[in-house]
């Protein structure tokens, strides 16, 4: 095993990655097996921070009809489910997690306490934020850059279906190209979806490297820590 690159990490997880072949729901082996790629960067001495979405139970803006705000804060209270369930599988394995959330819910979870949070890491303990944000009109890619710059991550890793960035849908273009290396810049001038611009404009103006990598395959948590993950990085280098 190598050295990681990194001491201090932001994962961020879609909701979706926690769902089985149906794309809804949380599936209990994909979640074990999660928690299995994150135990290994523990093992390495990696202090990991994770914020996880909610797209496999519900996103505000699909909310059909619905009271945005509303619509957004059971967006929110569902990301509360994933990290229970992402606590519940990581605890399985015997490794120390806290979920900390930006909502009140006392009785669940601790609140989101910076200071607080920073030592949990610093014990080793995996901390999960829940609750994005706690505002609506935001999502949880905002969430995860948010709160990478306040524990001080070194990066964030961006478990995706596809394994990177490319120039167009490579489920849809066969001939889809895709970057090894992109600027905060390249990201917002060509509209990739990668994050929201919010989440990259909180990246680029902390100065947060973003690998982006594909979750499907075994090690690619640990792959993308050591710097050999095979998808895209952004940062502020013009190469
Ligand atoms: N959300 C929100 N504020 C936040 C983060 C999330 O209102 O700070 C709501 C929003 O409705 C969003 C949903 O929670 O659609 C789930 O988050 P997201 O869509 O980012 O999940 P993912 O696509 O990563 O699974």
């Amino acid at each position: 095993m190598s050295e990681p690159k990194y001491k201090r990490v932001m994962l961020k997880l879609s909701g979706e990655s926690l769902a089985g072949a149906n794309g809804f729901g949380i599936d209990f082996t994909v979640a074990t097996r999660i928690a299995k790629e994150i135990k290994e960067l523990v093992d390495m001495g990696v202090e990991v921070g994770a914020v996880i979405g909610a797209g496999n139970i519900w996103r505000g803006r699909e909310g059909s009809g619905m009271d945005r705000v509303t619509a957004d804060n059971m967006g929110m209270l569902a990301t509360c489910i994933n990290a229970l369930a992402l606590q519940n599988s990581l605890e399985d394995l015997g490794i120390e997690t806290r979920v900390q959330s930006a909502i009140e819910m006392r009785e669940i979870a601790e609140p989101f306490i910076r200071r607080r949070a920073v030592r949990h890491l610093e014990k080793g303990r995996v901390v999960i934020f829940a609750a994005g944000s706690g505002n609506p009109y935001f999502t949880t890619d905002t969430a995860a850059a948010l709160r990478a710059a306040e524990i001080d991550a070194e990066c964030i890793l961006l478990a995706k279906k596809v394994d990177g960035v490319y120039n167009c849908d490579p489920n849809l273009h066969a001939d889809a190209v895709k970057y090894d290396h992109l600027t905060y810049r390249d990201v917002m001038e060509q509209d990739l979806k990668v994050m929201d611009i919010t989440a990259i404009t909180l990246c680029k103006d902390n100065d947060i490297p973003i690998i982006v990598f594909g979750l499907d395959g075994e090690g690619n948590i640990r792959k993308a820590i050591e710097g050999k993950s095979n998808g895209t990085i952004i940062d502020s280098q013009e190469l």
